[in-house]
């Protein structure tokens, strides 16, 4: 991973993604293997995934890759297609299209 410059070791309201220093990398990486064992089928596409996580970058609730309503890391719940933002009302939906959603 080349090193930004201007990424912050610390920022309260970052992805993981966005963040330096090798703590915040290190989550990262294993983040992308957690992300990577989600059986395909049930894995967001990039688009849906950008979509959430920028609704997630503007919220409140971030803290440190983290969102403080559910404890989830939010790019590893974003990329569950299933699952959705614990706000109310949710600032971003699970992905109802998926062909395995009954409801
Ligand atoms: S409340 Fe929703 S939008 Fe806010 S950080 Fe959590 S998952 Fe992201």
């Amino acid at each position: 991973m080349t090193k930004d410059i201007h990424a912050p070791d610390f920022c309260l309201r970052c992805l993981l993604r966005e963040m330096r220093g090798q703590e915040a990398e290190s989550l990262f990486a294993e983040i992308q293997e957690w992300i990577r064992a989600i059986p395909e089928s049930y894995r967001a596409d990039g688009k849906t995934v950008n979509m959430r996580l920028n609704a997630c970058r503007t919220c409140p609730q971030l803290a440190e890759g983290v969102c403080k309503l559910c404890g989830c890391y939010v790019e590893y719940r974003a990329a569950h297609v299933l699952r959705n933002c614990p706000d109310l009302p949710p600032r971003w939906d699970a992905d109802e299209s998926w062909p395995g959603n009954t409801v």
